[in-house]
């Protein structure tokens, strides 16, 4: 009859509620009732570190709570290797118990399974001799499978929940993403949200590009290693694997890979996630945990659903970004604008400002262009145009910018140049364009140029263009073909006005 009594109960809480804690401690309490025990736990098994903990206790000294047992040690220790309830009638004489109770004499541990898997323990302590006999032994393994069915019942749920909870954060990227059409604020955007959501470690997002990837964006709470620089080849890796396979890969531990190339000093494991938008893969979303064997691979379906949103994301923002500079593109030659030149004209001097060094303008207008057009026609001059500009961009270095500033005249930012080398830079050009043998045209095309520099001509976008204007006016007033730095007055005037 008690038999009965005490199944019933137990099996009415594991139905009372899905939560586990609630559970396990509606069971524990049946058990010491039932049983008259001082100390009653449900240890869990820590599977990675193979050790016992306490997840829900009555009785026990104060810091039990805390303790962890490994599977060599004590009666529950046994118990879970064994996977054989493990009894010991007189503690204090059983060289395998190990104290954790003060009062306790006898030791009653059954393993709690799912399948033929143990989870954890179910630990029972009186504190009488001899406590538990065949019959008790019998009852409480029985009672014990109640307690794995709320842990398996509990853990099904949970997975349920999880489910649940990444069908709305890929419902929540959906919106925030499409929102956002700033690559880089979305790049950042998408990395947050999903490490904050699947409570990983560190999430990026590496690009590809001409050269191979990018890392482009990442969030999380990982120390970067020294060595991890922005690019990576995309062949090597656990990325390249992905991006040539197409296909989601794990590394469960990646101090036991050859191949592993790190950027984080935490990284245990990782999961690498192709970027796929419409047939094209963009690169790869990456992450990482500092735990071996954190990614399985019932997560892979729900990450690919938010990568997919993420790859169409990034790819509008692509095209906002290439969009926005076309309208920084002059449509002639291909180089920039005058509109992007007053832009970045600003950041180069504040850039200049901060950080205490030079840059110059040079005002390039080719020499008797209109003479030019007439003699040999508007196309040919046109021609003329987009040789010059590709000439100057493929003598300068990559952080210079050439623009064309209207009709035959560019503006060329140079930065971190001082006035002699920004001169030596023109004067290159000025050669150059004077020797170039342009197709159709049997005459030289020659060029003027002024050069003003911060901070000798001036310190603001208007004193720098203008004393550079005035120096391309002299070199042509000198008698064309020539380079010559702009006078310093607009900025002494600007000074004297602001004064
Ligand atoms: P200077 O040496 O004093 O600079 O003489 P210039 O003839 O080069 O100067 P001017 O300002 O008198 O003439 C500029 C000419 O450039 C007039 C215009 O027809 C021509 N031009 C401006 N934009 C274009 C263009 O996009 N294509 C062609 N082919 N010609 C252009
Ligand atoms: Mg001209
Ligand atoms: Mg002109």
């Amino acid at each position: 009859m008690q038999k009965i009594a005490i199944l019933y109960d137990a099996s009415q809480a594991v139905l009372s509620t899905f939560d586990l804690d609630e559970v396990l401690r509606q069971i524990l309490q049946i058990a010491r009732d039932y049983f008259h025990l001082q100390n009653v736990a449900i240890l869990l098994l820590d599977k990675e570190k193979q050790e016992l903990y306490p997840r829900s206790q009555i009785g026990w000294d104060a810091g039990h709570e805390s303790t962890r047992l490994s599977l060599e040690q004590g009666v529950t220790g046994a118990a879970a290797r064994q996977k054989r309830p493990i009894y010991s009638p007189d503690v204090l004489n059983d060289p395998q118990y190990v104290s954790s109770a003060r009062s306790t004499r006898s030791e009653l541990a059954i393993p709690l399974m799912v399948r033929d898997e143990v989870v954890g323990v179910l630990d029972c302590q009186s504190e009488n001799l001899h406590h538990f006999d065949n019959d008790k032994i019998d009852l409480l393994t029985l009672f014990s499978t109640q307690a794995s069915m709320a842990l398996q019942n509990a853990r099904l749920y949970s997975l349920e929940r999880q489910r649940a909870r990444h069908l709305e954060v890929i419902n929540a990227i959906a919106r925030e993403t499409t929102a956002v059409l700033d690559q880089e604020e979305l790049l950042i955007k998408v990395c947050s949200v999903i490490q904050q959501t699947f409570r990983v470690g560190h999430v990026s997002v590496l690009l590809r590009d001409d050269d191979g990837l990018m890392l482009r964006a990442s969030q999380g709470k990982f120390t970067a290693c020294a060595a991890a620089g922005g690019r990576l080849p995309a062949t090597s890796g656990l990325w390249g694997r992905a991006l040539a396979l197409g296909k989601t890969l794990i590394e469960d531990d990646v101090r036991s890979s050859s191949e592993y190339v790190g950027f984080y000093q935490e990284t245990r494991s990782r999961m690498c996630i192709p970027l796929v938008s419409f047939g094209q893969t963009l690169g790869v979303l990456m992450l990482e945990s500092e735990h071996s064997g954190s990614f399985h691979e019932g997560d892979v379906e729900s990450l690919e659903a938010v990568a997919d949103i993420c790859a169409t994301a990034i790819q509008n923002a692509h095209y906002v970004e290439r969009v926005k500079q076309l309208a920084y593109l002059d449509g002639l030659t291909g180089i920039f604008n005058r509109r992007f030149f007053e832009l970045r004209v600003l950041e180069e001097i504040d850039r200049a400002r901060r950080f205490n060094g030079g840059m110059a303008v040079v005002m390039v207008d080719i020499d008797q262009f209109k003479r030019l057009n007439d003699e040999f026609g508007h196309l040919l001059g046109d021609e003329v145009l987009r040789q010059v500009s590709s000439m100057f961009h493929q003598q300068l270095r990559k952080i210079d910018v050439v623009c064309r500033y209207g009709g035959e005249e560019f503006a060329i930012l140079l930065s971190q140049t001082n006035p002699q080398h920004a001169l030596a830079v023109a004067e290159k050009l000025r050669r150059l364009v004077e020797t170039w043998q342009f197709p159709g045209v049997p005459q030289c095309v020659t060029i003027s140029a002024g050069v003003a520099t911060y901070p000798d001509h001036g310190t603001t976008r208007d004193e720098l263009v203008k004393s550079a204007d005035a120096g391309l006016y002299a070199a042509k007033q000198g008698g064309r073909n020539r380079v010559l730095l702009g006078p310093t007055r607009y900025k002494a005037a600007a000074q004297a006005g602001t004064d």
